[in-house]
Formats: C-alpha cells, sequence, structure tokens
C-alpha cells in the first residue's frame, strides 16, 4: 500500500468573524432589495468563511442601469489610453499591497492551498499591469490606398456594457482575465462571481474604488446563476456576456442570450491530454503529469486528467507517477507546505469519486487512492490522489471533466492513434506532448485539436500568450492582444476628400 504525503493541524489564526460582502453598484455598496444573504462554508475549515448578500434581479437590473448610463453618458469610453492605464496599475500596485489579505479569503473560500493563492494574486496583478499597456498602445487602421478621394479609418471602440460571470477554481485570477482588458478597451461592467468564492471579487472592488475608478464603470452583484447570472445574459442593456465556468452553463447562456444577439466569450471545461513518447525526457513527463493532475486538487479546466502512454513504457510511467503522487503534501491549505487542498463541495466530492468507480466497474484499474481523505483536525473535504490504469478512449472517465485529483491512463501504439484519441473528444482546450524529437512535436502542435498546445512542459501561461478552446470547450480568447480584441468593436469611417462625389442621379 503507497503511503500518501499528508499535512495537518496548521497553526494558522483563522479570521474572528466571517467576511461581510455586499454588492457594489453605481459606486455604492448596497445590501440586497429584500435585504436576503447567503453564507460560504470553507471547504476545508468547516467554518463560516463569508456572509454575502444574496443578489436579485431588481439588483442587477439596478446594476445594469448603472452601467449603461456609465458608458452612454459617462466619460470612461472616450477616456484617454493613459487615463486607463493609470487606473489599472494603481489596482495592480493595491492588488501587491492586499496580497496577503486577499489569499487568506481565497484559501477559505476555495480550499486551494495558501502557497498558490499568492502566487495567483500576484499573477493577477501582472495581468492588471499587462491589460494597462494594450490601454495605451491598442488602435485601428487607416487605409490610405483608396483613390485620390478617399480616406478609410477603422476605429477600435468599447464593445459597451459587459457582463463578467466567473466559475469557483480561481476567482481572482479569472475575473483578472476579463475585468482589466475589458476596462482597458473602455467598457463598463456588471461581474458576478462564483457563490462558492464571492469575497475576493468584492475585495477587488474596494480597490477599484481605493485607485480612483469612476463610480458605474464596475458593478458587481453577488449570488446564484438563478436570477443573477440569468438577468445579466437576458437582459438588453447589456452588450457582451464573458463567461468562464462548465459547458454546460455556457450552453444555457449563449441560449439566453440570443434573444439579444449579444456577443459571448466563453472560456470552458476540457479533458486535456498528454501524450508521452517512448523518447520522451520521462523525469520532467512524470513530474509535469503529477503537477498538471494535482494541482488545484485537479479542479483546474487545464487538468491534465488524461495522458495518452506508449504502451512500451507505460507500466514503467504509471509505477514512477506512482511514487511521485505519493509525495505530493496534501491537506491543510493554511500550512504553507501544502500542495493540494480541500474540494469545493460535498457534492462535487461525491461525483469525483462516482467517476472513480464507474471506471474500476467497466475494467479500469486503480492504481493508487480512489478515496476520501480525512485530515485530522480539520472538518473539511480532500481526496486522495488517484491514478486510474486500463482507461479505455470510450469511458466516461476519459471523456468527461472529473475535476478532481485523478489521473485516466489510456496508452496507444503509434503517433497516428494518440493523435486519432486525442481528437475524438468534445473539448478542444489544451493538449502536450513529450517527446525529444522536434519533428513530433511540431506534427503534434499542427495537429492536436486545441486552443492551447504545450510541448514537453504542462500549464505554462503567460499575459502575452492568448488562452480560449475550440469545439466545446469555449469560442473567443483572453489575455495576449486578442483577449482585449475580445471587449472592441469595429467600426468603418469612409471619408471623401476634396473633390464633389460624382452624382448617382445625373
Ligand atoms: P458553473 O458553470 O457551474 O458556474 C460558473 C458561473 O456561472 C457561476 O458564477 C455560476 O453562479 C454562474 N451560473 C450558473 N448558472 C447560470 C446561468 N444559468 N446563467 C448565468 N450564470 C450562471 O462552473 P463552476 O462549477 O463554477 O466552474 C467549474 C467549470 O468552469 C469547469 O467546467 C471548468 O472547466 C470551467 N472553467 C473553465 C476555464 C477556462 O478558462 N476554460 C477556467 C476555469 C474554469
Amino acid at each position: 500500500m503507497t503511503k500518501i504525503t499528508v499535512v495537518a493541524n496548521s497553526n494558522t489564526a483563522l479570521p474572528a468573524s466571517p467576511f461581510k460582502g455586499c454588492h457594489l453598484i453605481d459606486g455604492a455598496w448596497q445590501e440586497s432589495s429584500d435585504g436576503a444573504t447567503f453564507e460560504r462554508i470553507s471547504p476545508s475549515h468547516g467554518v463560516v468563511a463569508s456572509n454575502s448578500s444574496r443578489g436579485t434581479a431588481a439588483d442587477v437590473d439596478a446594476a445594469v442601469a448603472a452601467a449603461r448610463k456609465t458608458f452612454d453618458k459617462g466619460d470612461w469610453p472616450l477616456s484617454s489610453g493613459k487615463d486607463r492605464a493609470t487606473l489599472l496599475l494603481k489596482v495592480a500596485d493595491l492588488i501587491d499591497r492586499d496580497r496577503e489579505r486577499i489569499a487568506l479569503l481565497e484559501v477559505l473560500e476555495s480550499g486551494k492551498p495558501i502557497s498558490q493563492a499568492k502566487a495567483e494574486i500576484e499573477g493577477a496583478a501582472d495581468l492588471w499591469r499587462f491589460a494597462a499597456s494594450l490601454a495605451r498602445t491598442m488602435h485601428g487602421e487607416s487605409h490610405n490606398t483608396l483613390g485620390r478621394d478617399m480616406l478609410g479609418v477603422v476605429l477600435k471602440e468599447p464593445i459597451g456594457v459587459v457582463s463578467i460571470i466567473t466559475p469557483w477554481n480561481f476567482p481572482f485570477l479569472i475575473v483578472s482575465q476579463k475585468l482589466p482588458f475589458a476596462l482597458a478597451a473602455g467598457c463598463t461592467c456588471v461581474i458576478k462571481p462564483s457563490e462558492m468564492t464571492p469575497s475576493t471579487t468584492v475585495i477587488l472592488g474596494e480597490l477599484l474604488i481605493e485607485a480612483g475608478c469612476p463610480a458605474g464603470v464596475v458593478n458587481i452583484v453577488l449570488g446564484f446563476g438563478d436570477p443573477v447570472g440569468t438577468a445579466m445574459t437576458t437582459d438588453p442593456r447589456v452588450d457582451m456576456v464573458t463567461f468562464t465556468g462548465s459547458t454546460r452553463v455556457g450552453k444555457s447562456i449563449v441560449a439566453a442570450t440570443s434573444g439579444t444577439l449579444k456577443k459571448v466569450s466563453l472560456e470552458l471545461g476540457g479533458k486535456n491530454p498528454q501524450v508521452i513518447m517512448p523518447d520522451a525526457d520521462l523525469d520532467s513527463a512524470v513530474d509535469a503529469v503529477v503537477f498538471g493532475v494535482y494541482f488545484n486538487a485537479g479542479e483546474c479546466c487545464n487538468s491534465g486528467s488524461r495522458i495518452l502512454v506508449h504502451e512500451d513504457i507505460a507500466e514503467d510511467f504509471i509505477a514512477r507517477t506512482k511514487d511521485l503522487s505519493a509525495k505530493v503534501p496534501f491537506g491543510d491549505p493554511l500550512d504553507p507546505a501544502t500542495q493540494v487542498g480541500a474540494i469545493i463541495s460535498a457534492d462535487h466530492q461525491a461525483k469525483i469519486h462516482a467517476y472513480v468507480q464507474a471506471a474500476a466497474k467497466s475494467g479500469a484499474s486503480v492504481r493508487l487512492g480512489g478515496e476520501a481523505l480525512p485530515i485530522d483536525g480539520l472538518d473539511g473535504r480532500f481526496y486522495q490522489p488517484t491514478i486510474v490504469a486500463d482507461v479505455s478512449p470510450d469511458m466516461p472517465i476519459a471523456r468527461e471533466e472529473v475535476f478532481g485529483p485523478v489521473l485516466s491512463v489510456l496508452t496507444f501504439k503509434t503517433l497516428e492513434e494518440a493523435i486519432s484519441i486525442v481528437n475524438d473528444a468534445e473539448y478542444g482546450l489544451s493538449a502536450g506532448i513529450w517527446s525529444e524529437n522536434v519533428h513530433t512535436c511540431l506534427e503534434f502542435a499542427r495537429r492536436a485539436r486545441a486552443g492551447t498546445i504545450w510541448t514537453n512542459t504542462w500549464m505554462d501561461g503567460f499575459p502575452e500568450m492568448p488562452f480560449g478552446g475550440m469545439k466545446e470547450s469555449g469560442q473567443g480568447r483572453e489575455l495576449g492582444r486578442y483577449g482585449l480584441e475580445e471587449f472592441l468593436e469595429t467600426k468603418t469611417v469612409t471619408m471623401r476628400i476634396g473633390a464633389t462625389r460624382s452624382p448617382w442621379v445625373a
């Protein structure tokens, strides 16, 4: 029996009282129109982490009205890139200043490890700085070749009022993949964080106000998909919805927005394969596979949750992966040594376990883990690092998002077969290959149907590099200059110069 590494009994003190979060509407913090609230119980510590106003359709109505009025009548959409960049840079500095406070709340609501939460907050500040650079450098085009009397200009304009809806797995990072880019473009926004992790978005609202963000530019409504999310996607005054979350809800948002034909940008689920060729640097590949599947307890759209290993090296690779998996410290997310924390909810833990059990029933073999992991002294939910081998491509565990610390191992004989298994999928978020042969890597990079390809690495991301999915993993892109483009309209201005227009009617 392989012994799993567990971290328990952290000495970090919990906050004396839950965080209190309200809606931010037109520059003012407000309770819900009906006074309702909801609690978030920490998935790792079992304490009440936050108490938040529970939004109603009336709250969304007020927030959208504020965003619309500010866009149509306010100065923000016409402000200079310099002024917008100045605001974004100030917010980045304030995020750095409050990193510890934001990270602690992120841990208590999401269950992720504190070291990772701090790194994410730092990464988020970097996104605000990168977006500031785009605010100053974005531009359209001019056409000076339309003939002697004509000049064409293509203007880039903010798309308008944007609804931003975010999930629970990277609350602060994901809102920072959207909001600073929308603000750089000159949009006004209404944000709904996940009901599981509302509080760090509220802190972001506080920092925006402190940085001098004008009232109505950023509005926040806390609460659930119904009624808050649905009102944000059906309101005719909203021009665009940017959503990160499940493919199921993404599809319902496309349906909800069709009535008003809003632009929709979607970052959805993934079932991301890594192909391990026999000539791979196996030490490096094993470490990346372990990182890819256990990072954020596997609750990650980019989770490397299915690996395809060449049959000649499969048993050796599984043995090495099992040994390294057992060394990953699972446990108390507030302990700096912990690398994998709690599972977000009891329902979700049951779903993870059901996938493992169903795979075992269908003939797969559980080589490590496969059970809940109680942690001494913590009233939370944890799941063991789990490796399921002998998985066939048709099993749900090979095709669907498990969203837990569960690795599925499949085998193949040829690169051609591996590419065909990789592409036989509903999702197309990311994919990777491990080989010391550059031709093999390039062949894979060009033929795998995924928005991001990693060769000899996994889950490296940069603000400069666009991110998004193909197929049912989404539409549109975040980050890079494409991340700004999503929030821009293109306007054509065609101008006659000097000479009179030749008449149509003689
Ligand atoms: P989810 O779809 O359940 O919820 C996401 C958000 O949508 C939440 O704020 C929720 O309240 C809201 N919502 C729910 N129903 C709604 C409705 N009918 N209308 C409008 N909004 C509604 O997702 P989740 O469980 O919070 O997050 C996990 C999912 O997110 C996974 O599938 C994961 O792959 C995906 N994800 C994708 C990316 C990416 O960049 N591709 C990143 C992170 C997470």
